[in-house]
C-alpha cells in the first residue's frame, strides 16, 4: 500500500523546507575543503565565549530533565522587556513559536495571511494543522501591509505573520507603518510579528515592538537566538504576548522544548551585548562589502536589513552550483518564487572577498 495515503490530504500538500546545504554534505558530494557556507544567515562569529562556558557548566546535568517552565531564561526575557513571566513563551527555536502559535489557534478551514516571498515556515506551519494560506502579493519584494489587512478581513482570517525585516527579501516595514497596521486591525485577529533579524536593524530603523503589547493584546512577537546570537544548532527561540495568548501557546508545548543546555546558553548570551554589537558591526561592514561588490560585477540587489541579501543574476540555479564547485554555498530561493535571485548571507570580510571573486570568476567563464 501507499503509506503517503495514511496522512491527511493537506499533510500529503505540503512542500518540505529546504535547509541551506551543510558543509559536510558538499565536502562528501565533492571532495573539496575549505568550503564556506553563506546559506543560512549564521553568525560568522560563532556565538559569546560565556555561551560556551554555560554550555559546558549545562552538559554536567545532562541526564536530568531540564526545567521545563525555562524559569532562568523566561526571567532573564522579562527583565530585560519588561514583561511578566506569563507572557514569554520558549521554543525550539523561534520556528517553533511559528508552528505552536498555528498549532494553537488554527484548525482545519482556519485561514492564515502571508505576504508572497515571506519566509518559508509560515505557509508550513498553515498548512501542518489543515488550515488555509492566503499569500498576498507583493510591493517590491516587501509585504504590502494594507493589502495583507484587507485580506484577512474579508476572508476571516485568524492569523497574519509578518515578517521584519523579512527573509528571504531583506525588507523592512518601519515601527510607525507597524503601528499604524496594528491600529487599524481588528482585534480578533492575531498578528504575529517575527522579528528573527531585529538586532542588524540599524539604530535608526529599531522600534518598540515590546511596548506594544499592551496596547494590542492580538500581537505576538517572536524573536530568536539563532541569528545574531549565534547560537542556530541549540535551537532556541521566544515569543512575547498577551498573558491568555502565551497561556494558549504554551498548552500545546512539548513539556521540555528547550533542552537544558540551549537554555544556559541562551541565558548567557542575551547578557552578552558586546558580542550582539560586534555582530552588528561586523554585518554593516560585510553587507556593505558585499553589496559594493555586487554593485561592482554589475549585479542588482534587494536592499537588506538583515544579515544577508538577495541579488538578481542570470541563471541563478547554475551560478549556484558553480558556486558550489568554487566552495562557496549560497541559498538558490526559487522556492519562493524568486527563480532569478540567490540569497547570500554575510560572512566574515575574508569569505565575502571568497564569494565575490568566485562569483566574478564564474561570470567571466
Ligand atoms: C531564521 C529565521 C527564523 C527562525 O529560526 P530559528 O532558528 O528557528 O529561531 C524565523 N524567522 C525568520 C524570518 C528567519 O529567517
Amino acid at each position: 500500500m501507499n503509506y503517503s495515503e495514511l496522512a491527511p490530504a493537506y499533510i500529503r500538500a505540503i512542500a518540505p523546507y529546504q535547509p541551506g546545504k551543510p558543509i559536510s554534505e558538499l565536502e562528501r558530494e565533492l571532495g573539496l575543503t575549505g568550503i564556506i557556507k553563506l546559506a543560512s544567515n549564521e553568525n560568522p562569529l560563532g556565538c559569546s565565549p560565556h555561551a560556551v562556558t554555560a554550555m559546558h557548566e549545562a552538559i554536567k546535568t545532562i541526564a536530568l530533565y531540564p526545567d521545563g517552565n525555562g524559569f532562568e531564561l523566561k526571567d532573564a526575557l522579562a527583565k530585560r522587556y519588561r514583561v511578566a513571566h506569563n507572557q514569554v513563551v520558549l521554543g525550539n527555536g523561534s520556528n517553533d513559536m511559528l508552528e505552536l502559535t498555528a498549532r494553537a489557534f488554527l484548525s482545519p478551514g482556519d485561514k492564515a495571511v502571508y505576504s508572497d516571498h515571506a519566509f518559508a515556515v509560515y505557509p508550513l506551519a498553515t498548512q501542518a494543522v489543515g488550515a488555509t494560506g492566503v499569500s498576498v502579493p507583493a510591493i517590491n519584494f516587501g509585504h504590502d501591509l494594507e493589502a495583507m489587512r484587507n485580506a484577512a478581513v474579508e476572508q476571516g482570517a485568524k492569523l497574519i505573520f509578518i515578517a521584519n525585516p523579512n527573509n528571504p527579501t531583506g525588507t523592512y516595514l518601519s515601527g510607525d507603518a507597524l503601528h499604524k497596521f496594528l491600529r487599524a486591525l481588528p482585534a480578533n485577529i492575531l498578528v504575529l510579528l517575527d522579528e528573527a533579524y531585529n538586532e542588524y536593524l540599524p539604530v535608526e530603523c529599531r522600534y518598540d515592538s515590546v511596548s506594544w503589547l499592551r496596547e494590542f493584546p492580538n500581537l505576538i512577537i517572536s524573536r530568536t537566538f539563532s541569528k545574531a546570537y549565534g547560537l542556530a544548532g541549540a535551537r532556541v527561540g521566544y515569543a512575547l504576548a498577551n498573558a491568555q495568548v502565551a497561556d494558549m501557546v504554551n498548552r500545546v508545548r512539548q513539556p521540555f522544548n528547550v533542552n537544558s543546555v540551549a537554555q544556559a546558553a541562551a541565558v548567557a548570551a542575551l547578557q552578552d551585548e558586546d558580542f550582539v554589537r560586534q555582530t552588528f558591526e561586523l554585518n554593516q561592514r560585510g553587507m556593505k562589502q558585499i553589496t559594493q561588490g555586487l554593485s561592482k560585477l554589475g549585479l542588482e540587489y534587494i536592499p537588506s536589513f538583515g544579515n544577508f541579501v538577495s541579488f538578481k543574476i542570470k541563471d541563478a540555479a547554475r551560478i549556484y552550483r558553480r558556486l558550489l564547485e568554487s566552495g562557496v554555498i549560497v541559498r538558490p530561493i526559487a522556492s519562493y518564487d524568486m527563480p532569478e535571485y540567490l540569497r547570500v548571507s554575510i560572512g566574515l570580510e575574508t569569505e565575502n572577498q571568497k564569494f565575490l571573486s568566485a562569483l566574478q570568476q564564474i561570470l567571466g567563464e
